[in-house]
């Protein structure tokens, strides 16, 4: 029997992400990623371990035939192959950023300016679309310390918290992309490929859905029931079971766990009781 080869980063910030979520989609794999291959004991998959910058190529080459790497890849490498889903990490933001005692008025300060960059692509897509007129100057890493050479006059990168860019005395003034981790695949993928694909995007959403959402448990009286089934929009309806107690009622559902920080207030004053939020191992829907 084939199996499904995936390229995930080898050494880096999307590592540990990429093997975790396998590892909570059931697939057992070995603890070294030293070597440039392993393969999965108990699901037919076999891990690359590649370099991101590569990730697009490979794929599009049917050397691998699905990939993890950050959506800013993917776009900068522009290759043959299709963003099947995001997965929830990696999440960052590709900015402009000037010296921080620059004057910022709009986009229009970029013209005539030299830019540092090793997202040469994104940056000329993006200029073209804006009408600006740049200098790209693409360099390999270290993108921040370009305006403090004086190889160039601004940056465009990745940012995440900004205290990068805050070290090297520049302020982000433009976003110009939201990336995060995403899954790709090769533009052909044979029939018995595909079902392992589909296979283990099944389980992927399981395990993302289950990372969102909590099971929220609660005593309610019987003449609040319908209020708080009102608040608790749940995977169909939330079951509803007599208490010992006569008047009461256990309502149990399926809540995302940022509605629960809006509504619990609500909760309270129609007079819930004994809210237990706990974690969902994992959800199908
Ligand atoms: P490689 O050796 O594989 O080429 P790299 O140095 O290009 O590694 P990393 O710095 O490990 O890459 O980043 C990998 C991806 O992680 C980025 O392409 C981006 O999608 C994502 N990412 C998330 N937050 C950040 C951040 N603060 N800085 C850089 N990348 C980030
Ligand atoms: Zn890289």
């Amino acid at each position: 029997m084939s199996k499904l080869k995936i390229a995930v980063q080898k050494s880096g910030r999307l590592s540990g992400k990429s093997l975790d979520l396998l590892r909570e989609c059931g697939i057992k794999i070995s603890n070294s990623n030293q070597k440039l291959m392993t393969v999965s004991s108990n699901f037919p998959i076999e891990i690359l371990f590649l370099r991101d910058d590569d990730i697009p190529q490979y794929v599009e080459q049917n050397v691998a035939d699905i990939g993890i790497l950050g959506e800013n890849e993917v776009w900068e490498k522009n290759r043959k192959v299709t963003t099947v889903r995001k997965l929830g990490f990696g999440n960052c933001r590709l900015s402009l950023a000037i010296p921080k005692e620059e004057n910022y008025t709009d986009l229009t300060y970029f013209n005539h300016k030299k830019i540092a960059t090793t997202y040469p692509n994104i940056l000329r897509d993006f200029c073209t679309k804006k009408q600006l007129e740049v200098e790209i100057e693409e360099i390999g890493g270290s993108v921040e310390i370009a305006p403090g050479i004086g190889l160039a006059n601004c940056i465009f990168d990745i940012v995440s918290t900004g205290s990068t860019l805050l070290m090297n005395g520049l302020k982000e003034v433009q976003t110009v992309a939201q990336s995060e981790a995403v899954l790709i695949k090769t533009p052909e993928l044979s029939e018995e490929k595909q079902a392992i694909l589909t296979q283990l995007l099944f389980r992927i959403q399981a395990v993302m859905y289950s990372k969102e959402n909590k099971y929220i448990l609660l005593n309610a009286p019987n003449n609040a029931v319908k209020q708080i089934i009102s608040l608790l929009p749940g995977m169909k309806s939330p079951t509803v079971l007599p208490l010992a107690e006569e008047g009461w009622s256990s309502i149990h559902s399926v809540i995302k766990e940022d509605k629960f920080w809006e509504i619990i207030d609500q909760l309270q004053d129609l007079g819930a009781q004994g809210i237990l939020i706990i974690p969902i191992e994992k959800m199908i829907t």
